[in-house]
């Protein structure tokens, strides 16, 4: 991948953060006013969810799901600009190929190309 094609990355990663970051400060907000139990969620989740599409029908374990799924997602957009930083964004850390550009518009976070990832998911189930 070309040092232009990254930073498009990167700008793209930076709007997710921003806008993560905000979400999280929603929802903690939201937390305060209920309840102050641990967060023990499921982090293994890797839905891209957004606070502003939570309602208030969700009840409070959900919401703590939500903000544990972001946090992960906070780290992993952290790790991904940090790649594109040291050059290596793009690079599978499993077998050390490029990821597909397609799958890193879907997801630009990707440690892993398609078909290591495939593989991590079967391993955990
Ligand atoms: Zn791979």
């Amino acid at each position: 991948m070309d040092k232009q094609e990254s930073e498009k990355f990167k700008t793209l990663l930076q709007a997710y953060r921003a806008k993560l970051a905000s979400g999280i400060s929603h929802i903690e907000r939201d937390m305060l006013n209920k309840s102050q139990r641990d967060s023990s969620g499921d982090l293994s989740g890797y839905t891209f969810h957004m606070a502003d599409q939570a309602t208030d029908n969700f009840d409070t374990e959900f919401n703590l799901d939500i903000a544990s799924n972001e946090q992960k997602f906070l780290n992993e957009i952290d790790e991904a600009i940090k790649r594109i930083d040291e050059g290596v964004f793009g690079i599978c850390e499993e077998c050390e190929k490029p990821i597909a550009v397609k799958r890193l518009k879907a997801v630009p976070y990707a440690r892993y190309c398609i078909k290591c990832q495939e593989g991590i998911e079967k391993n955990n189930r």
